[in-house]
């Protein structure tokens, strides 16, 4: 069985070590088809907050508690740069985290794209699933907020918006910079076309499904793909049950619901992306007209739960 996962950055990570334990059981292979749009240079190098958090999560590297980034990690770079007055401040880049960006922007520089560069990286982590960023082009969510400084509008990186101002201001629409040239990386095609079931991970479908969708052709592939596509909803009884997908969700007037998020999909027989919708016991009721819902708990609390998640989506399929 080869099973094909649309993912972001932390709650993605959780799900993928259910798919990885559920597809060890059953011989199965794992490809995740992760969102690159959180991606930014900082200080010179390139971060790739969702590529990391799937790896650091899978080989065993990442912090339980924070939830990104490396765990026994210090903070001596960020202190330094800090020192210098170096913009900007905000956002958290630890010492040991710092090494695989030196890494990646090394091998970047020198030629190497992002799915190769993403691939070496992989070989110390040995996350046990094939990593493929969804395009090695250049694909940003930015994010159009009111200026604080003015009467107008200005667009922003999503990290901006995202960690320095906690989502927290006017806001009018997301943004995907490149997203119109953008193709997908080498595999991800090829990836959906020999799969025989497709999850997509309860992350934030904003932020981090809807910059994977965008890029031209991926969409289209898992259209005409013969695998059945089954979401997991990020919501549970209308909350987001960590971060905050419901800022995000409430910018584009979507409902922070399972039912609102599966309906923001949409069923393949309209036109949109699924065949089958797993909401939680409490949204049982969850109507999305066209696509079969099934509820099972959905908190993933271990590996075991998580597991048990994949085969219900699995099995849905
Ligand atoms: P990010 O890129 O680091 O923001 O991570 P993702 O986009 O992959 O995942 C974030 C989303 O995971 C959040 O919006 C939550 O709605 C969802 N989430 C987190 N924990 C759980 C959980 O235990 N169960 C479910 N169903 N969703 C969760
Ligand atoms: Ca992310």
């Amino acid at each position: 069985m080869r099973i094909v996962v649309l993912t972001g950055g932390i709650g993605g990570a959780r799900f993928l070590l259910g798919v990885r334990a559920y597809a060890r059981e059953m011989g199965a292979e794992v490809t995740a088809v992760v969102n690159v749009g959180d991606d930014l240079y900082l200080h010179g190098l390139k971060v790739c907050p969702d590529l990391d958090s799937v790896m650091y999560t899978l080989g065993g590297g990442a912090d339980p508690e924070r939830g990104w980034g490396r765990v026994d990690e210090t903070w001596t770079v960020k202190s330094e740069l800090a020192a210098y007055g170096a913009e900007p401040t905000w956002f958290g880049l630890g010492d040991r985290d710092v090494a695989t960006h030196l890494v990646r922007t090394t091998m970047l520089n020198g030629g190497y794209p992002l799915s190769a560069v993403t691939e070496a990286l992989a070989t110390r982590w040995q996350p046990g699933v094939r990593m493929l960023p969804a395009t090695d082009d250049r694909l940003e969510t930015h994010v159009v907020v009111s200026d604080p400084d003015g009467g107008g509008q200005r667009a922003i990186h999503f990290q901006e918006w995202w960690i320095r101002h906690r989502a927290g201001l006017p806001t009018h629409r997301f943004v995907f910079v490149g997203a119109e040239t953008a193709k997908p990386a080498p595999g991800v095609l090829d990836a959906i076309a020999a799969a025989d079931v497709v999850l997509v991970a309860p992350s934030n479908p904003v932020v981090s499904i809807a910059p994977v969708l965008a890029v031209p052709g991926l969409r289209e592939a898992l259209a005409d793909g013969s695998a059945p596509v089954v979401g997991v909803s990020p919501i549970i009884g209308g909350s987001a049950v960590r971060g905050m997908a419901d800022r995000c969700l409430a910018v584009l007037g979507v409902e922070c619901s399972a039912a609102g998020v599966g309906a923001l999909y949409g069923g393949r027989s309209s036109g949109g992306l699924l065949d089958g919708w797993l909401v939680a016991p409490e949204d049982a009721g969850a109507v999305v007209p066209g696509v079969p819902v099934r509820a099972v708990p959905l908190l993933m609390t271990d590996e075991a739960a998580t597991a048990a998640m994949v085969r219900a989506a699995v099995e849905l399929a």
